[in-house]
Parts: structure tokens; sequence; C-alpha cells
């Protein structure tokens, strides 16, 4: 018996449907389909979904932390924009011996040496996968682990959904196939939910995991499937520039990723100025104990003295990650938990209709 775990970013619960996806559709109805709730989180959904571990209890939440020690302190980085940087920036990171690889997008080139990623180790090094034999394919890392050897493989090229599954069962003979399928997510943030690009990508990538799967059963009616999504999307209502508001001063430094914004203050004088202009906004809230308790995040130092977001439908623009025109979205994840953003898993071995992210690791440690 084998299992095939495919996680289709992006790809919400309320996107599945008859007409859209009618594979998943009625192999849900055929099968078993649980309503996954989501987590108030960026890179913190897969980790989650392997270990049980919450982001406070991982310490994963959003990509970047604030580091004294920062690996992109590296002088090359400062003379490179754009792609360039982001292929230095990768090479640097496998040069320190990282196992995931973050890109540095619009990250201001001043700001880059006081950031790092949070995350530095592959997921395939985690318990579950290194308990058992696995072909694993998290672009751009493919590794595979069975009795022969261990092997892994950077794919330079990169490869569309259907390539990933085709590369990723290509290997025989392992427990666990686990690959991340990225088509949906890129088509949904640029031209929002409704639209018929996003109809397209669906009908798309319903096609293709219905392809893989059969193909996957066909080897052994035994064999486990679990298709999950880790997020949902709502679309964007309002567009906040906040390098308008925030004052020009030296004694701060901060992080605008799309739904959030992390500030790091030198004294007080500036955090209370800081303060007013994000009270100033109204969509624009602050995240305190409660919160941070309740949607099971990290408030550490290294994500910021005073870490902020937007309620859903608002949308940080520019931010860190999308700065030029044409990388503006149009749909957006990472807002505090709301049903609209919820996931799915559906597999043919037997679940509960409602599960939380950080429940499936009782379901998928069996076998
Ligand atoms: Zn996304």
């Amino acid at each position: 018996m084998a299992k095939l775990i495919i996680c289709v970013d992006g790809l919400g619960r309320d996107l599945i449907s008859k007409k859209n996806t009618p594979f998943l559709y009625k192999f849900g109805k055929e099968n078993y389909f649980s309503e996954l709730k989501t987590l108030f989180a960026f890179t913190g959904l897969e980790y989650c979904f392997f270990t049980g571990k919450t982001p406070d209890k991982s310490g994963i939440w959003f990509e970047f932390v604030r580091s004294n020690n920062s690996i992109f302190k590296n002088v090359f980085l400062r003379f490179f924009n754009g792609k360039v940087r982001n292929y230095l920036g990768a090479f640097l990171q496998l040069l320190n011996k990282r196992s995931y690889i973050c890109g540095l997008h619009n990250i201001p080139k001043s700001k880059m040496r006081e950031f790092d990623s949070s995350v530095r180790e592959g997921l395939w090094r985690l318990d579950y996968f290194q308990k058992r034999s696995f072909s694993f394919y998290k672009w751009p890392f493919f590794i595979v682990k069975n009795e022969k050897a261990g092997e892994g493989k950077i794919i330079f090229k990169y490869e569309n959904d259907d390539e990933r599954l085709k590369r990723l069962l290509s290997v025989k003979d392992v427990d666990v196939y686990y690959t991340q399928l990225m088509g949906v997510d890129k088509v949904i943030h640029k031209f929002g939910k409704k639209s018929e690009e996003s109809k397209v990508a669906l009908k798309k990538i319903d096609k293709i995991i219905e392809k893989y799967v059969s193909l996957f059963l066909q080897e052994s009616d035994k064999n486990e499937i679990l298709i999950w999504s880790d997020h949902g999307f709502a679309d964007i209502g309002e567009f906040i520039d906040l390098f308008r508001y925030l004052p020009e001063r030296k004694d701060y430094l901060y992080f605008i990723g799309g739904t959030t914004a992390h500030f790091w203050f030198e004294n007080q004088e500036v955090k209370k100025e800081v303060l007013e202009v994000v009270k100033r906004i109204k969509s624009v809230k602050i995240i305190n104990k409660e919160q941070a308790k309740k949607y099971k995040i990290p408030l550490d130092e290294e994500y910021g003295d005073l870490v902020t977001y937007v309620s859903k439908g608002g949308y940080f623009f520019p931010n860190f990650y999308q700065a030029k025109d044409g990388e503006r979205f149009a749909s957006m994840h990472g807002y505090p938990e709301d049903k609209e953003l919820n996931g799915f898993l559906i597999s043919n071995k037997k679940i509960p209709k409602k599960l939380k992210m950080n429940e499936i690791i009782r379901y998928i440690e069996n076998g």
C-alpha cells in the first residue's frame, strides 16, 4: 500500500463544484470529503499538516524573520535586482546548506540584510518523511528515499503541475508520494476568484489530478489518496499604500507583506508615531496577545515589535512581494480565520467531515 498526498495550493473549499471541478467533486462524494479549517498563517500551513504543530508551537508563521546574522548580508546582493538577485539569493541559500529556498521578491536593497527566511529545512526532513520511504517533489527540490539510497535533485526548469505529478510518480515502490501544485494559486492571485482565467485553471487542475489519481489507483486499489488544499481566497476590494503613510525616520524597520506589516522600533517615540499612523487606517488591525493566542501564531520579536494585518478584502500594495504595477494581485489569502478561506481534504480513507489543519497528522500517520 502506498499513499499519494497532493497539496493543491489555493484551491479553497468553496471552489470545489460539480461544474468547475467535476472529478474532485465526484471523488469526494464517493469517498470522504472534509472541510479543512485554515489558519492565519503563510509558510506554516504545510508544516502544520505534517507535524500537527500550529505556528505558535513550530515558530513558523510568516516567511521572513528579522535576523542579526542574515545570510542575505552578502554584498553581492546589493548590486542586483529582480531575477538576478533571486538567483543569487537561491545560490546563497544552497551554499549555506539550506533545503528550503525563499525568493527575495521586492524586498528593498537597503533592508535585505536585516531579514532571513524563517524556514531553513525542507519538509522532507520532518519525521513524517524520515520514518518512511518517499518520493517528494516541492519544486525545485525533488527527493527520493528508498531502500536503495537517498537521492536528491534540484530541478532548475520551472515545472508545471502535470510535470510535477509525472516526475513524482515516476519513482516505484515507496510508502509516500508528496507534491505541491501551484498553478491554481498563481492564477487566482492574478485574476481573482470569479474570473474566466480561474475557471479554466480549475478545470485544468481537475483533469490533471484525475489522470494521475486514476493511474495510482490502477496500480493497487489499496492505495490511499489524500488531496488537500491549505487555504482558499478572498477577492481584494481595498488597496492600501502603507508607504505613503509611514514616517520618514531611520529609527525603525519594517517589513510589508501582502496582508501583514511588521515593525521593529529603536525607541518609544517612533513606536508611538507609527501606532498613530496605523490606527488611523480603518481596515488595519494590530495583533494583540489575545488574538495571537486565538489564531495560534507566535508573537515573537523576530516577527516584529508590532505586527499588524489588514482585514479580509484588504491588501497592502505595493509591498515587499508585489511592487510593480503588473504584479498587483486581484485576490488574496493570509487573513485571520474565515470560512471563505477554508481548504479541504478529500480521501478514499475515512476522515471526519470537519478537520483542523493540525489534526490531519493522526489520519496520515498509520500505514
Ligand atoms: Zn498564494
